[in-house]
């Protein structure tokens, strides 16, 4: 595939990922909102599976605010990395003129806006060498502010254990309440270093609602932390209710004998993500 229908598929997929929520996310939603016993808290939930379908009909953005693009993207042996990135930058300016995209990105002192979502490191893409992958998969995250100012970073005490970890991670949903705009996806790194444990949390928003981790201590402890979180009473939008998170993803890493890292990203219920498989002569969404 060579620039122009590269950018042309980045722009598919960047559309897709603002207008059309995943559907497992769009499932959990509905039987959150089937589940619910607070009344506000229903309402709430409806109206966001509402939005969500006007959303998709109307091919309009699923919410205004539609933050910052990560793109991730698994590759073979061979990947042209500066046609990739030129390619994301077009279809990214592409967006934002064709007001897909809200100008968000601005100078981090000046605040000054740069007007068409690209900058100095801007996007941020990330790279994954795969075994066995003849074309690239690139994935493009959706993270609006709202949910991305309650990230937290915690150097625990390894002495602390499992137990320490857990309350680290309630806690921070505790504090972040209503901020994130739940019921969010929590993602979860654990171990690594400092910024491994982030980019495992966040990366963590990119499986699918209902998939484990598969290691039995890190899913049992997904399994706790989702009980634990939705007995916060935070609820839909802050308003209360049994709903605070629709699920926690863990990622994890081997870490330094002295360390314990965790972070947490929480992603709001718009969790938009679109998936595609860019082959020369075609996009598949997955
Ligand atoms: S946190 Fe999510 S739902 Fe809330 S305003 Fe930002 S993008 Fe929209």
């Amino acid at each position: 595939m060579d620039r122009i229908m590269l950018s042309r598929a980045l722009f598919k997929l960047i559309r897709k990922a603002v207008v059309d929520l995943p559907g497992d996310v769009e499932s959990a939603l509905r039987e959150a909102r089937n589940r619910e016993r607070n009344e506000r808290a229903k309402t709430i939930l409806g109206n966001v599976l509402e939005n969500v379908e006007l959303a998709r009909r109307e091919s309009m953005p699923i919410c205004q605010d539609t933050g910052v693009l990560v793109f991730y993207v698994k590759h073979g042996t061979v990947l042209d990395k500066k046609m990739v990135e030129t390619s994301i930058v077009k279809a990214v300016q592409r967006a934002t003129r064709e007001a897909m995209l809200r100008p968000n990105i601005v100078h981090p002192l000046t605040r000054k806006n740069t007007g068409d979502n690209t900058g100095v490191k801007t996007p941020i893409v990330y790279y994954e060498r795969v075994e066995g992958i003849d074309y690239p998969e690139i994935t493009v995250l959706a993270k609006g502010a709202g949910s991305e100012n309650t990230s937290t970073l915690g150097m625990l005490d390894p002495a602390g254990g499992v137990e320490g970890v857990e309350d680290f991670i309630v806690d921070s949903i505790k504090k972040a309440g209503g901020k994130p705009c739940p019921p969010t996806v929590v993602g979860v790194g654990i171990g690594g270093s400092s910024d491994k444990a982030m980019y495992l949390a966040k990366k963590a928003l990119l499986r699918n609602i209902g998939s484990h981790n598969p290691d039995k201590e890190y899913s049992d402890l997904e399994r706790r932390l989702y009980e634990r979180i939705n007995k916060l009473g935070v609820g839909p939008m802050g308003v209360g209710g049994d709903t605070t998170c629709l699920a926690v993803h863990v990622e994890d890493a081997e870490c330094h004998t002295a360390s314990l890292p965790v972070a947490v990203n929480p992603q709001c219920w718009a969790a938009r993500k679109a998936e595609a498989r860019i082959y020369k002569k075609k996009i598949i969404f997955l």
